[in-house]
C-alpha cells in the first residue's frame, strides 16, 4: 500500500515528494502542493412503498460480492442530490428525479483506489417510489439487488461501514 499517490511531482515529474502533515505533498524542486483531501460520493437509500431498501450486490472491487448501495463520486458542477439520481439510475437504471431525494446524514469513509486508500466524504440522500418494478441492474457494477424490509438488512455484509451506518440512520429517522 502507497503511503500516498504522489510518486512524481505531476508539475515536473521530481521523485522524493515531502509531506507536510496529512493532506500536504510538496515537490522539493519546484514546491508545487499536492493534497490528499476527501471525495465527496453520493449514496441512494431507495424506499419502495413497502418501506423496503433497495440493496445491491457489488459487481466489482473494492468490496467484490458484498453489498452496497446505488453510489458514486460527486462530479463537477452537481448537487449531491443530482448525484444521487445520476448514479441510481447508472447502476439500477431507476429514472428518479433529483428534487425527490432528502438529505439523511454524511459519514466519512475510506475507499481502496489504485494502490491508495483514499479518504472519502459519502453524503446519502433517501428517496421513496411507489416499487421496484423497473430495476435494471448495471451487470458491470450490480450482481444482484434485494429489496429488504428495513430490519432485516444484514449491516455486517455491506462493503462499507458508511453504508451500514447509513441503514442504521435510516432506521432510527423513521421511527
Ligand atoms: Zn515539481
Amino acid at each position: 500500500m502507497m503511503a500516498h499517490p504522489f510518486q512524481h511531482c505531476s508539475a515536473c515529474g521530481s521523485s522524493g515528494l515531502i509531506a507536510r502533515g496529512v493532506r500536504e505533498f510538496v515537490c522539493p524542486a519546484c514546491d508545487f502542493q499536492h493534497f490528499i483531501t476527501p471525495i465527496p460520493a453520493a449514496c441512494a437509500l431507495i424506499l419502495d412503498a413497502g418501506g423496503r431498501l433497495l440493496v445491491t450486490r457489488r459487481a466489482r472491487e473494492p468490496g467484490l460480492g458484498k453489498l452496497g448501495l446505488p453510489g458514486g463520486v460527486v462530479e463537477g458542477g452537481e448537487t449531491g442530490e443530482e448525484a444521487a439520481a445520476r448514479e441510481t439510475l447508472e447502476e439500477v437504471g431507476l429514472d428518479i428525479t433529483a428534487s425527490s431525494f432528502r438529505y439523511l446524514v454524511s459519514l466519512p469513509n475510506r475507499y481502496l483506489f489504485q494502490g491508495f486508500v483514499w479518504p472519502t466524504i459519502d453524503l446519502f440522500y433517501m428517496a421513496q417510489i411507489a416499487s421496484f418494478d423497473a430495476v435494471q441492474p448495471q451487470a458491470s457494477e450490480v450482481s444482484e439487488w434485494f429489496a429488504l424490509p428495513l430490519e432485516e438488512v444484514p449491516l455486517d455484509d455491506f462493503a462499507f461501514a458508511s453504508n451500514a451506518a447509513a441503514v442504521r440512520a435510516l432506521r432510527e429517522a423513521r421511527l
